[in-house]
């Protein structure tokens, strides 16, 4: 450890150890051949065994069918609320969206401009502190798709299951924030896409899995490189692919495999966020800004009783060597994101540096 600190950064943030060791080793030589990870072609021997490896491990983990094509792009998460109703929503086509923070209000945006949006439930009101229950969805007629974001990273929340869906409506999440924290039942979407840069690798990297299915649809008055379907059809390989991103993503998944997997990755990310959400419980000094039945496992976000206590909660945990933690400026006070990669051991320091503070300070 020694000259790394605990990163609670929301994005892009903390990386394995060992992933980031393995990294630096094969960007130097891959694999022993003499020739730096990213300076080996895309089409080339190296390559093609790296990026084979990474989607047949991404396969495994997440037991991803046949049925599903899996493309690494670019453009981030950002690039996909717009893709996804470029593709995917006709002119006259209504798509519905479950508005849950900020980064849905994005994708709706998006949408707009190519069809029609129905807000299907938004939490707004409250500020975005809750993910909408099931009877406050109110789907239109035969939406096109339903879209909807499964950790809100700003605003600390996250469905602990899928919402259900109209009979036959294909299912899209955006899975930025908590991508492969916990097992996923992929066979239920039509299409999950994440920017890689919280829980798999560098920004600018995004890992999409999409149901063969849903490529049959995808209009072709569209840019060549915006199409899904040039993607699948040429294995994320149709331009010159983010080769470093695609490795870094590689390793994570092997990562993940070696914790024991997603049911382990979901126990440990449990524990995790338990020790912080404990410690706000048992507060009265600290207090969680989500309802505790929407809290998210992977963006912790919480209040001192003042600005200025924050303000300084903050300076001082920088100084103690706790990274990241001010909260976006649309709620306020501080924000521990607990990713896969975020050790156990952070969590019980940050959680020792709350209770002085809180003692010092009350
Ligand atoms: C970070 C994030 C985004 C934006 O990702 P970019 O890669 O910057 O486009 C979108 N959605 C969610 C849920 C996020 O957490």
């Amino acid at each position: 450890m020694s000259d790394r600190i605990y990163n609670f950064s929301a994005g892009p943030a903390v990386l394995p150890e060992e992933v980031l060791k393995q990294t630096q080793k094969d960007l130097w030589n891959l694999a022993g051949s003499g020739v730096g990870l990213i300076e080996h072609s895309h089409r080339g021997k190296a390559f093609t065994k790296v990026i084979e490896e990474a989607e047949a491990d991404c396969r495994e983990i997440a037991g991803i069918s046949s049925k599903y094509k899996v493309l690494f792009l670019q453009g981030g998460a950002s690039l996909q609320f717009a893709m996804v109703p470029m593709n995917l929503l006709g002119k006259h086509a209504t798509a519905d969206y479950i508005l849950t923070g900020t980064w849905s209000k994005k994708a709706v945006e998006e949408a707009k401009m190519f069809g029609n949006a129905h807000v299907a439930a938004s939490s707004k009101p409250t500020n975005f502190d809750r993910i909408p229950a099931a009877g406050d969805i109110h789907y239109s007629a035969r939406p096109a798709y339903v879209h909807f974001t499964s950790n809100n990273t700003i605003f600390g929340t996250q469905w602990k299951s899928e919402p259900d869906v109209p009979p036959g409506a294909p299912l899209i999440c955006d899975a930025s924030s908590d991508i492969f924290s916990r097992p996923i039942d992929v066979s239920k979407y039509a299409l999950i896409y994440a920017g890689a840069q919280k829980n798999l690798g560098p920004s600018g990297a995004v890992l999409v899995i999409i149901r063969d299915d849903m490529l049959k649809s995808v209009r072709d008055d569209i840019p060549t490189m915006l199409r899904y379907s040039t993607h699948a059809e040429n294995n994320s390989l149709y331009n010159t692919p983010n080769t470093f991103g695609i490795y870094v993503m590689g390793q994570s998944f092997k990562w993940i495999r070696q914790i024991g997997g997603l049911k382990a990755m979901a126990e440990r990310n449990e524990a995790k966020a338990k020790i912080i959400y404990d410690c706000i419980d048992n507060s009265d000094f600290f207090k969680g800004t989500a309802q505790p039945d929407s809290r998210s496992l992977m963006n912790i976000c919480f209040r001192a009783p003042s600005e200025a206590l924050e303000e300084k909660f903050i300076s001082e945990a920088k100084a103690a060597g706790f990274d990241g933690l001010k909260g976006h400026r649309s709620v306020g006070g501080m924000r521990a994101s607990t990713y896969n990669a975020l050790p156990p051991e952070a969590c019980a320091k940050l959680v020792e540096f709350m209770k002085q503070f809180e003692m010092a300070n009350r």
